[in-house]
């Protein structure tokens, strides 16, 4: 008989479509903003873990952040309403609680947005940024890295570790208007429970600052 002949092209056919939905419907869900930081979408809070497209609909994975943010039901239901305007179907909103969101998970362009807005972003990730951050206290830390304390074992392993160095106390925060680090705590709780209220000494401007955690 024929040898070798492909035994007809049509039995192939069924390769994930979910590719291009995926993206698009990924697209869609980062745009949603964050109802208490509402310059931030939740792309930019580091929020939005995952979304997959699959024949049933789209799941949508979101990580609560600040436990005491009444926010998440309302993110999962624009969420939802976005997805279902974009023309994708069943919708489903998962959430995720490990590991728990932290305020390093805020993205770069996040932090620039915060900024802009005059609200004191959170502590920038890992502490790497310390150098200028920790201005006045123990310039010895600063200078030549963490001495002693943290075991040297760490250093050998590859990929970086997840200890958060506190050379900067968590109530010194910086003022977003003239960056002066001499700047007081007057609120603990802002407008909402992510948010404390600040004044700054230099410039004398109150502002807002979205919480380390
Ligand atoms: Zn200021």
């Amino acid at each position: 008989m024929v040898t070798g002949a492909p035994a007809g092209g049509a039995a192939t056919s069924g390769e994930p479509r979910a590719a291009g939905g995926q993206g698009a419907a990924y697209a869609v869900a980062a745009q949603t903003p964050d109802p208490e930081l509402p310059m931030l979408t939740i792309a930019d809070l580091g929020i939005l873990r995952d979304v997959e497209a699959t024949a049933e609909g789209v799941v949508v994975t979101i990580t609560p952040t600040y436990s005491g943010c009444p926010a998440m039901r309302e993110i999962g239901a624009d969420v939802a309403r976005r997805l279902a305007a974009a023309g994708f179907g069943s919708v489903t909103v998962k959430m995720q609680l490990a590991p728990p969101w932290s305020s390093d998970w805020i993205t770069a362009e996040g932090r620039r947005k915060l900024a802009e807005a005059g609200i004191a972003p959170p502590s920038p990730a890992s502490g790497q940024a310390g150098q200028g951050v920790a201005g006045g206290r123990s310039p010895g830390l600063a200078g030549q890295g963490v001495p002693g304390g943290r075991s040297p074992g760490l250093a050998g392993r590859s990929g970086p570790v997840p200890v958060k160095l506190s050379t900067v106390p968590s109530d010194i925060v910086r003022c977003p208007r003239c960056g002066s680090l001499s700047t007081r705590e007057t609120a603990r709780f802002g407008a909402t429970a992510c948010k404390s209220l600040h004044r700054c000494e230099a410039c004398g401007e109150p502002f807002e600052a979205v919480k380390d955690i």
